[in-house]
């Protein structure tokens, strides 16, 4: 029998979303990360990472950095008693500015790949799983995927391009521009929206809980 996974986006969700975080020192857990993370695996849900880290793209810090951030992430947890089975990375982008990650890829939320691989991987069953994510590109990629969706809102939830501050009005315009497309797309696809919106990550995990009984 395939296991059942929670899938947790790792900015925003495991530590504090404080834009590229390029060194163990930015890690920032969240409090409530450790318990919710083991109320889930005893109920016998497998722990799974899947992150978009296209810092790596952009030349901000190499794969092998994050790596030992992923690494310390998971130590860290398992400290607490919290076992993470995998971490899940993309590195691409695709107008990337190193060579090897430039890549229109299948990975990168709100793409499913990461959560596809994961579940040929690790034998998991996506009709019993979760995600769990602070942003619409998390919970697509997490509804492609077939699992169900919970959104904690008001973190980070960023939107693209407010990471780095908008200069001038016609950046902020064209922003807004986007973002409104998007969300139009969002709500012709109904299919993607979350299944739950929630406003902790311990709510998320009683929702899941309650769900799956
Ligand atoms: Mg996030
Ligand atoms: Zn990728």
């Amino acid at each position: 029998m395939r296991d059942k996974a929670v899938f947790l986006d790792r900015d925003g969700i495991i530590n504090k979303d404080i834009g590229y975080i390029d060194s163990i020192e930015k890690i920032i857990f969240l409090k409530e990360v450790p318990q919710e993370i083991k109320r889930l695996r005893a109920e016998g849900y497998k722990i799974v990472i899947v992150t978009n880290q296209s810092g790596v793209a952009r030349g901000f810090f190499t794969e092998e950095k994050l790596g030992e951030i992923n690494q310390e992430i998971v130590r860290k947890l398992k400290d607490e008693g919290a076992v993470i089975d995998k971490v899940y990375y993309c590195p691409h982008l695709p107008d990337a500015l190193i060579e090897k990650y430039r890549l229109d890829c299948n990975c990168r939320k709100p793409k499913p790949g990461l959560i596809i691989k994961a579940a040929e991987e690790l034998n998991l069953d996506l009709s019993k799983s979760f995600i769990i994510g602070d942003s619409e590109r998390d919970i697509e990629a997490g509804k492609r995927a077939g699992c169900k969706a919970v959104l904690i809102q008001g973190r980070g939830s960023k939107v693209k391009g407010s990471k780095k501050g908008l200069k001038t009005e016609e950046e902020k315009l064209k922003s807004l521009k986007i973002r409104v497309k998007g969300l139009e797309k969002r709500v012709k696809g109904g299919k993607l929206k979350a299944n739950k919106v929630v406003n902790s990550l311990k709510e998320a995990v009683d929702w899941i809980l309650k769900e799956n009984r």
